[in-house]
């Protein structure tokens, strides 16, 4: 049995990795301080003794003994991670030097989950792991942007400089059960406005593009990367390599969703990226072969189970 921190662990993404390592009969503690997450999240897992929640913020340092840490602080939508940019940019920065301080202090592995947005709005496709970015420093979507990649850096600085076992993946747009139904995610938007027989908001021409992994794909590569050999610590890219447009993408959830819904055209945000796909090749020959298992309508369906029940349609 394994102690195991993970920051953010009340949210989305969070949830299901405590799930999974408490399944597998680890002990976990999660630390979040509930901006995006929930303690409905975590609602069926505070009675395991082996799981513990602490609310905490961790632009304040913290210490607690464990074997592993998963850094997933952050919020992760563009409206709530703009809502207050420079909180955004704190959490990424002083939540990676809190951690990695921990991290070197009890010697434990520490695994950052950093993002396709470190690419920007890419000029090289699909991306690949040694492309170095396209991205504004002073745009809207700097504060994530930025706050992530200066986050990989600091985790590579405290590997070479003091020697920590680090990991770095970069997630792609991750969907499933548990998205937070007003974080203004494509996904959760879209599916929510098809049950409700709204009209679904397709930002700009809706040609944009983007690569959708299930939550259980994404959890799968997290744990495989953790126990991956210590000599690769990555960054390494975790997402779908399918790609569709968000025209696709709407018209998908009307159809499995039966929805009366019609699709209107909003203005496109500032710096939405225009294409995003990622290369796996790395994480496939690193992973023990990890690729994604469960394909666009199938995750569909499974989160628009998730949400009708959520919503009560
Ligand atoms: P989320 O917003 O549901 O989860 C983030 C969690 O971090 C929430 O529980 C929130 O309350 C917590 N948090 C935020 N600021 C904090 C702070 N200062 N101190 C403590 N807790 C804090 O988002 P998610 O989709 O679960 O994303 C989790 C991580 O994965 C994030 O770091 C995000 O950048 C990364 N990521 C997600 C995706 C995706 O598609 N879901 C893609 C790329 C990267
Ligand atoms: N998007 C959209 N309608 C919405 C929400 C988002 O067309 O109601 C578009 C958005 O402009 C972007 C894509 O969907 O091109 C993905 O947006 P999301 O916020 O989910 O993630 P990110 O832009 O961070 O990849």
């Amino acid at each position: 049995m394994k102690k195991i921190l993970i920051t953010g662990g009340a949210g989305f993404l969070g949830s299901h990795l405590s799930e999974r390592l408490l399944n597998e009969g680890n002990e976990v503690i999660c630390l979040d301080n509930y901006f995006t997450g929930s303690k409905n999240n975590i609602l069926h897992l505070l009675g395991n003794p082996y799981f513990e929640a602490i609310r905490h913020d961790v632009i304040m340092p913290y210490f607690v003994e464990v074997d592993e840490i998963y850094n997933l602080a952050c919020p992760a939508s563009p409206i709530h991670y703009q809502y207050n940019p420079i909180k955004t940019t704190k959490t990424s920065v002083m939540g990676a030097i809190n951690m990695l301080g921990l991290a070197k202090r009890i010697n434990a592995k520490i695994l950052q989950a950093s993002t396709s947005e470190i690419y920007g709005d890419p000029l090289v496709h699909p991306q690949t792991e040694n492309y170095w970015g396209n991205v504004n420093t002073i745009g809207p979507r700097s504060c994530y942007d930025e706050g992530k990649r200066c986050a990989e850096t600091l985790f590579m600085d405290y590997h070479l400089q003091n020697e920590v076992a680090i990991k770095i993946i970069r997630i792609f747009n991750t969907y499933g059960p548990r998205m937070n139904p007003s974080d203004g995610r494509v996904v959760s938007n879209f599916i929510v406005q098809a049950l409700k027989n709204e009209d679904i908001t397709v930002f700009g021409e809706g040609l944009q593009t983007r690569s959708f992994q299930y939550v259980d794909d994404l959890v799968e590569g997290m744990i495989r990367m953790m126990n991956s050999r210590d000599d690769f610590i990555g960054p390494v890219n975790i997402g779908n390599p399918n790609e569709f447009t968000m025209i696709e993408l709407a018209e998908a959830i009307i159809k499995l969703t039966n929805s009366k819904s019609k699709i209107i055209h909003l203005p496109l945000p500032k710096d939405d990226p225009t294409r995003r796909n990622p290369d796996i090749s790395l994480a496939k020959k690193e992973l023990n072969g990890w690729e994604p298992k469960i394909q666009l309508e199938e995750g569909l369906t499974k989160t628009i189970s998730y949400f009708k029940e959520l919503l009560k349609l």
